[in-house]
């Protein structure tokens, strides 16, 4: 399986016979290869998450997954999801869980691999200025762990989630509360609003060193993450 950072949120992984585009909103431009399936995955309808001109992409061998909360057409290429459901869609499963932003999260379990993208589905704790501001954030901490619990002691070979550096000092508290309660192999932070030194800050955190030797960085290029006899669609 080979993963590229697109930009931002917007992640492309390549399977032996398929390709996922999760959070894509149109740049940087893509050419898709005509031999593979592609499915877009697109968590909620907010500007860094979705482009309507994705759908320009659309082709017999294209599928878009999209959250309920963004607008396009509904058909057999075009599903929308809603929180807490699972769909089957060209061999592929996908699961969703609320999120604590907009729309949904999405698990998705195909050819072996089982790959989670957050979206905005995150522990946003914001600096509290008041005591509304502080119950603000103790309601969101609740919330992000009632969705945690539904995968608690489960694996992943790879999940993609926030590390917002917009949180200051609570940039890595969500994904650190993930890697702390699943089996997760491979770890990629996003969502820096261009401020991608964050992975540095994030590797050298100390409470991420349990785990910091799985969190991917993806700034110089594409990975290969390998299981037994697997290639990438496109070699
Ligand atoms: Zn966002």
């Amino acid at each position: 399986m080979r993963v590229t950072w697109l930009e931002h949120s917007s992640m492309m992984v390549q399977l032996p016979r398929k390709t996922l585009i999760f959070d894509y909103y149109g740049q940087p431009p893509l050419t898709l290869d005509p031999r593979c399936t592609t499915v877009f995955l697109n968590s909620h309808h907010h500007g860094d998450h979705w482009n309507r001109t994705i759908l320009e992409y659309g082709s017999d061998q294209v599928w878009y997954v999209l959250s309920h909360d963004i607008f396009a057409p509904e058909d057999e290429h075009h599903r929308h999801v809603r929180a807490d459901q699972t769909l089957q869609l060209e061999g592929i499963e996908i699961r969703t869980l609320p999120s604590t932003d907009e729309g949904v999260a999405m698990i998705v379990r195909t050819e072996g691999w089982s790959i989670y993208h957050a979206g905005d589905l995150n522990w946003w704790h914001w600096k509290a200025d008041n005591a509304a501001e502080e119950a603000d954030n103790q309601r969101m901490k609740q919330r992000y762990f009632e969705q945690l619990e539904k995968v608690a002691h489960q694996h992943f070979d790879l999940a993609m989630i926030p590390a917002d550096p917009r949180l200051e000092e609570a940039y890595y508290w969500g994904l650190d509360a993930w890697m702390r309660r699943t089996e997760t192999d491979w770890v990629i932070p996003m969502h820096f609003f261009g401020r991608n030194e964050t992975i540095d800050r994030l590797k050298a955190q100390p409470q991420c060193q349990d785990y910091v030797g799985r969190i991917l960085d993806l700034r110089n290029g594409p990975v290969e993450l390998k299981k037994k006899g697997v290639k990438s669609c496109g070699d």
